[in-house]
């Protein structure tokens, strides 16, 4: 856990640079706005069932306390943008909080249901593939059962591989080429 100021100051700014891809851009830097007033946690329906606290992660990344890269509770968050929607700072929490998985998954820290989900995109081209309801579903509209997507294209799948492995994105959710399937 890291406390001294000079280091506080570098995991906000690591957060800060990596969820800024525009130079000015304020969409992360607004973390610097919070006042710990408590709406995102009293918002966040994730944080109603689990031990996941919205302010608390933001107040440990300001603080720079770099054990909230190692947390389970960071990959609580549902994305659903209420928090980001009521913040009276105009905190832009969902895109911090986002930001910082990224770097916790650099640091091999990632959910295995985000692993899954990642696996799927990269086994199938989509997060949610279609399936057999899906294809039943189109028939009975007097589509073909096969929509024109990647999943059913070898070239498009393999051209996203091709991606996927120049990015490393395998090696960072740990997925094994010939098992098919993640590695453990
Ligand atoms: S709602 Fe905004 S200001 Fe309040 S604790 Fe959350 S991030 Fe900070
Ligand atoms: S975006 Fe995440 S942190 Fe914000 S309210 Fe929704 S689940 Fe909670």
């Amino acid at each position: 856990m890291i406390y001294s100021s000079d280091l506080n100051k570098n995991l906000a700014s690591q957060i800060i640079e990596a969820g800024t891809p525009i130079p000015g851009d304020d969409v992360v830097s607004s973390l610097k706005a919070c006042y710990q007033c408590g709406t995102c946690t009293g918002s966040c329906p994730s944080g109603r069932r689990t031990s996941y606290r919205t302010r608390k992660v933001i107040r440990k990344a300001l603080l720079g306390m770099d054990d909230v890269l190692d947390s389970d509770d960071i990959w609580k968050c549902t994305t659903c943008y209420t928090c980001y929607e009521r913040c009276p700072r105009d905190v832009k929490v969902t895109e911090i909080i986002k930001t910082i998985r990224n770097l916790a998954a650099q640091k091999g820290n990632m959910a295995k249901a985000h692993k899954m989900t990642a696996m799927y995109v990269l086994k199938y081209g989509h997060a949610v593939p279609a399936n057999k309801n899906t294809a039943e579903l189109r028939k009975s509209i007097g589509l073909s059962e096969k929509a024109p997507i990647a999943q059913f294209s070898e070239k498009d799948l393999n051209e996203m591989n091709t991606l996927i492995k120049e990015l490393g994105f395998d090696e960072l959710i740990g997925f094994d080429w010939e098992k098919g399937a993640l590695k453990e």
